[in-house]
């Protein structure tokens, strides 16, 4: 199984809503940028971060992985991905302009190439290739009812149709308004109108300061929050400690962490309670899983973040001993061989060889912008 090819790729995926935000993005398409890796006996995998489609950006994700790691990549054994990874994340040349940022998400993409080719290549679902599923029924919970930029009457159709006719009992809402009442208002209306079984985890993007989250997690005690995700800037992990000691709503947050270092940090700091770790910003499944059992030594659930809109994390999350739910984002679904596939809440266990990450050609064909 020696790597033949490495042959970047850039999509830019419409959303379901023509364009979405929450506190701190807006967006109209996601970016699937990634690598095809073809090796000698004819297997092709393929592994992709996610983006918010602006190009420039997107093609030095791909210019790092055709001029820097493609050389470092072929005619290697693609079997070997731990000693590949750290070839990759620590050649000293790269990992001195690296260890985040464009470095990492290109590392990520080629990371879950290789792990979809030997998933591959053992004509297994990455679950079983990994060990086995740990359970028969992963539910998911519902981020796409609950954007910042909806307006209250199109956020509780949403909320009201995830749970009655799509059979979701988990939704995530966004928050982070100039004025929290704002929110308060909002989750309060959401909350009686799906009555107090529904979870409802909140997600803030990073907006606010500390006296702020503080004050609107007193105001919000009454709304039974299931986590308040990411509410202070990412790389804040004495904040994060302090609302975390201040309030019983429990912390969640990981989705802009690169390393497991960063995961270190929070974990240690006693800043964390739900850990969202994210196979496309950190080096792919090899550190995800570092970061995985980091969380489960310290018996703390893991709920990856859906870059990939959660085409790898469903096997990750079938698989893992410290997993519980996983985000369900519907908006690339479309565009995979072995889409994920949620009913009645729960997500279907993928059966297909690999990581389910097999781009359909079409879609290629038809969102493929030029590397450039
Ligand atoms: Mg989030």
């Amino acid at each position: 199984m020696k790597i033949a090819s490495v042959e970047p790729f850039i999509l830019h995926l419409p959303l379901t809503s023509e364009s979405i935000s929450d506190s701190t993005h807006s967006i109209t398409h996601w970016g699937v940028v990634g690598t095809k890796i073809v090796t000698t006996d004819g297997l092709v995998g393929y592994g992709f971060t996610g983006t918010h489609a602006h190009l420039p950006s997107d093609r030095l994700i791909t210019a790092c992985i055709r001029d820097c790691y493609a050389p470092l990549l072929i005619g290697e054994d693609a079997n070997d991905h731990t000693r590949l990874w750290t070839k990759l994340a620590r050649h000293p040349a790269l990992q001195w302009v690296g260890r985040a940022g464009i470095t990492q998400l290109a590392l990520a993409a080629v990371d879950v190439a290789l792990w979809d080719l030997r998933a591959k290549k053992a004509g297994q679902p990455l679950w079983a290739y990994l060990g086995g599923a740990r359970t028969n029924s992963l539910e998911a919970y519902n981020t796409d009812i609950g954007w910042l930029s909806f307006r209250l009457e199109t956020l509780l159709g949403g909320a009201a149709k995830a749970v009655e006719v799509d059979g979701f009992t988990r939704l995530k809402i966004k928050v982070g308004h100039d004025d929290p009442n704002t929110d308060i208002a909002r989750l309060a209306a959401v909350r009686k109108r799906v009555g107090p079984s529904v979870r409802i985890a909140i997600d803030g993007n990073g907006k606010w300061d500390l006296p702020t989250c503080q004050r609107f997690c007193m105001q919000a005690r009454d709304l039974d929050i299931y986590w308040f995700e990411e509410p202070l800037w990412y790389d804040d992990v004495a904040g994060h400690a302090a609302l975390a000691r201040s309030t019983a709503i429990p912390i969640a947050l990981g989705e802009q962490l690169y390393t497991v270092d960063a995961f270190s940090a929070f974990i240690s700091a006693g800043a964390v309670a739900y850990v969202q770790p994210d196979v496309t910003r950190l080096g792919g499944v090899t550190e995800y899983i570092q970061v995985a059992d980091l969380a489960h030594a310290h018996r703390l659930p893991v709920v990856p973040h859906a870059g990939e809109m959660s085409q790898v994390h469903v096997h990750l999350s079938y698989w893992h001993p410290a997993s519980t739910i996983l985000e369900y984002i519907p908006w690339i679904k479309d565009h995979f061989e072995e889409p994920i596939d949620v009913r009645d809440g729960v997500y279907r266990r993928p059966e297909q060889p690999g990581a389910s990450t097999t781009v359909l050609q079409e879609s290629l064909a038809r969102y493929g912008k030029s590397i450039g």
